[in-house]
Parts: C-alpha cells; sequence; structure tokens
C-alpha cells in the first residue's frame, strides 16, 4: 500500500478558532463530569425542565408514519395555525405564506444573517449563538452597551445613538425578550420607543421571542405590533413546548420583506431541505388551542415565577446583583461585591469564576463572556432547570390555587435550592 500522506488544514477563515457552541459545550462536560461520579448541579444549560405536553406528544405518535418530504417553507396547514395562534395571541395578522417552519429558530437566525447583507446591532449580553453566526458568516457585529441599572436592555437611546452614526447602513437589531441570559423583558412603551428608532433608521427588527409564553405572568407582547413592517418575529417549540430536541422553530414576516423569506427558502432548499415530517405533523395540536396545554403552560409560568423570585431574593440577600426574573428560566448574578476576595483566589474573570464554582461545588453556570460581555466582568447566567418539571407540574396542580411557598419550592425544586445554598457557602466562605 502506498505510504500514508497528511492531508493539509485548509479551514475556512471564518471558523478558525471558533468553540463548540458554549451552551451545548456546559451540556456536554456537566455530563460527563456527572457520569465520572461527581454531583453536578445542572444550571448552565438552558433546556426546559417541563416534560411536551400530552397531546402534542400523542399526535406525534399519530404521526410517525409521515414519511414524505415536506413543503421547503413548511407544511402548510401548520402555518395556518401558527397564524391562527398569533392572531389569538397577539392580535397579529399573518397568513401562512408570511410564516417560515425549520428545524430549529437557531437555523433561521443563520440564514437570515446569510441572505442579508448588512451589520448585526444588539445588546450586551446577548444569546450565545448570534455572534458566532454572524462571524461564520463573515458579518459585522455591533454590540450596543447596556446597564445593569437597567438590567441590561437595549435602550433605545443607545440604540439611536449607533444607528445614526451611519444612518442608511443596512442592519439587523436583534431583541430578545423575556431575555437569555437576564430573564428580564420590555415594557410597553420601551418597546414603542424601540420600535421608533427601527422605524427611523428603516433597519430590520428581529424579535426573538422563543421565551414569550414563559413570561411569568402570561402576559408577553410582541414588538411586531409596534413595527409591523419591520418585524420578523422568531419563536418555536423548544422552550414553551419543552420540544428543544424536537428541533421546530419559526420566523413570521411582515409582507414587505417577502424577499427575505423567499431567499431563505432558496437556501434552506439546497442545505435542509424541510423540516421532519412527523414533527411538523405533532406541532398543529401544539399551536391549536387545548385545555391541557394551556393548563400546563399555566403552571408552567407559577411554578418559574416562584422559584425565580425565591432565587432572587437569595441572591440579593448575598448582595449578588441580578435583574427581578419576569419571564423564563435565567437570572444574571453579578458577583462583583466579592471581587477583592475572588481576586485573592486567581478569580480574575467570568470564565475562572464559573470554573472555581463548578470545581468546589459542582454548580454549573455559563460566564458572561460567553454572551458578550468583557472577560473581567464578574457576572454569569444561571438557568434554573435542574428539576423534574413532570413532578413539579403535578405537584402544582394539586397545591390548587394556594400561593406556592419556600416549603413547595424545596419540595418540587431540591436540587435548585441545594445549588443555591452551595453558592452561599461558597461566597460566604470567600470573606472568611
Ligand atoms: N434564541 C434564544 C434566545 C435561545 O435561548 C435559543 C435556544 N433554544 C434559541 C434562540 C434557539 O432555539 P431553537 O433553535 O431550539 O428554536
Ligand atoms: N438556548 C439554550 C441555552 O441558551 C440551549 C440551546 C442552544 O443553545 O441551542 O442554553
Amino acid at each position: 500500500m502506498a505510504k500514508r500522506k497528511k492531508i493539509p488544514i485548509n479551514l475556512n477563515l471564518n471558523v478558525r478558532g471558533l468553540k463548540k457552541s458554549a451552551t451545548l459545550a456546559i451540556n456536554e462536560r456537566s455530563r460527563k463530569l456527572a457520569a465520572q461520579g461527581k454531583e453536578i448541579f445542572f444550571l448552565g444549560f438552558g433546556q426546559s425542565p417541563f416534560p411536551v405536553p400530552e397531546p402534542v406528544v400523542e399526535a406525534l405518535k399519530k404521526n410517525a408514519h409521515q414519511k414524505d418530504y415536506l413543503a421547503v417553507q413548511g407544511l402548510y396547514p401548520l402555518r395556518q395555525t401558527i397564524a391562527t395562534y398569533f392572531k389569538r395571541r397577539q392580535g397579529l395578522d399573518y397568513s401562512p405564506e408570511d410564516i417560515m417552519v425549520s428545524p430549529g429558530s437557531k437555523e433561521l437566525l443563520f440564514l437570515l444573517q446569510l441572505v442579508y447583507y448588512g451589520d448585526l446591532v444588539m445588546p450586551m449580553p446577548s444569546w450565545v449563538s448570534y455572534s458566532p453566526q454572524a462571524m461564520i458568516i463573515g458579518r459585522r457585529v455591533n454590540w450596543v452597551k447596556t446597564h445593569p441599572e437597567n438590567d441590561w436592555r437595549l435602550s433605545p437611546e443607545e440604540l439611536e445613538a449607533l444607528c445614526k452614526m451611519d444612518p442608511d447602513r443596512p442592519r439587523i437589531v436583534i431583541i430578545n425578550y423575556p431575555a437569555n441570559p437576564t430573564g428580564a423583558t420590555y415594557s410597553e412603551d420601551r418597546l414603542r420607543e424601540i420600535a421608533a428608532i427601527a422605524r427611523k433608521y428603516r433597519v430590520i427588527l428581529l424579535s426573538d421571542e422563543i421565551y414569550g409564553e414563559l413570561h411569568h405572568s402570561g402576559r408577553h407582547v410582541s414588538v411586531a405590533r409596534y413595527y409591523p413592517e419591520g418585524t420578523i418575529v422568531s419563536s418555536g417549540l423548544s422552550k414553551w413546548c419543552g420540544a428543544g430536541g424536537w428541533r421546530l422553530g419559526m420566523f413570521l414576516f411582515p409582507p414587505d420583506l417577502r424577499w427575505l423569506l423567499d431567499a431563505m427558502a432558496v437556501v434552506a432548499s439546497e442545505t435542509y431541505t424541510s423540516t421532519s415530517a412527523p414533527i411538523q405533523y405533532a406541532a398543529i395540536t401544539a399551536f391549536e388551542e387545548h385545555p391541557v396545554i394551556e393548563r400546563q403552560l399555566h403552571e408552567s409560568r407559577r411554578i418559574l415565577r416562584v422559584l425565580g423570585q425565591y432565587l432572587y431574593r437569595r441572591l440579593r440577600e448575598l448582595h449578588i446583583h441580578t435583574p427581578e426574573p419576569q419571564g423564563g428560566f435565567y437570572l444574571f448574578p453579578d458577583f462583583s461585591h466579592y471581587q477583592k476576595a475572588l481576586e485573592k483566589r486567581g478569580v480574575q474573570s467570568s470564565a475562572d469564576l464559573c470554573e472555581q464554582l463548578l470545581e468546589e461545588t459542582g454548580v454549573a453556570l455559563l460566564p458572561s463572556y460567553d454572551f458578550g460581555r468583557p472577560s473581567e466582568e464578574l457576572t454569569a447566567r444561571l438557568s434554573y432547570v435542574d428539576f423534574d418539571g413532570e413532578k413539579a407540574l403535578k405537584m402544582a396542580a394539586s397545591h390548587g390555587d394556594k400561593p406556592l411557598d419556600d416549603a413547595f419550592m424545596q419540595a418540587c425544586c431540591p436540587r435548585v435550592l441545594e445549588a443555591m445554598d452551595r453558592i452561599a457557602d461558597w461566597v460566604g466562605d470567600l470573606q472568611q
């Protein structure tokens, strides 16, 4: 046999040095450590703890035989159901032609950046994947300054300051609320103001509302109401329906942006072809009105609200500032109160902070650096999802309308509470 030769490494420059997405990496690392016998508290990865509602699982079983490739843009009856759902929930008017379904909204976010020629603008911090996607494609990223006093939200003033510098530049501005990583959301007034700036500079507003249904009081409002001609709404099944691994997401486009949808569908047709057929048929049930799904959503929000508030209170008692949680399942604790003590232990960055915390307590968090914050800032993302969602739903239902108290939290989410105790002990030890 001829002598083997080494194949030269010729990687696309845009992907050189890129690492696996931080969210997926922490999930794999935590699982590996747990498999080695270490006790790990899974507050790193942001996966819904709740099961897929039973009627949706049943619909998937019934549709296991669906085997054909489906339309690139998505199954038409599913798009009809999604349009009706957004009319019902948000009062927004979409036709099935305005909707594109895909294997996860992450894929659509990537396609959008690929086909649109412009900069990506987003508040710092923002979810881990927007910026690496821009880098893979070779787009410019503009991070907009935010402030802890404003719970790290995008402010209309900062957005305008950026747009004004080069007013005609094509831009996609991403807002995500309830937010990953902060758990905060926007008031309607703020949404109106952001919409007004977006309209003034004719930017595309990508509103990532994947946690919308997990607004803790069920009062999510889409910014598409205030800037209908330029807003693309992003959503999917991953969070409120607990179906991250099913991989189904969607974008809703205004008719004025049909050219973008069409271009994205062309690229989709040459890459992933279409979304899994059984999943799309099952998703019809998820978007229909169904009392069992409504009940589950109601209980999920109630559990997340009480658990989020409990952790918020505990963190504040420890002088660890975090925005008050309003939706989803994230907190964004700031450990800077302990900066001096942490420095003495060699902790100089959010990555060091998370590393030491994981090593010494088994609690996995994600460094804020992965969300775009400066590396030396001592903030991190905490996902309060390490509990048995199915059991928690049953317990909440049997609790009736009685308020869920700390004893309920202890019984239904013991691992999250233990993780909180460990964080408290750890920062307590820092001061010794
Ligand atoms: N946006 C945000 C803010 C997220 O947290 C996630 C992670 N699920 C996504 C988009 C992508 O979700 P999916 O691809 O599962 O629809
Ligand atoms: N969105 C989840 C998170 O932020 C994980 C899924 C993903 O990143 O694709 O942890």
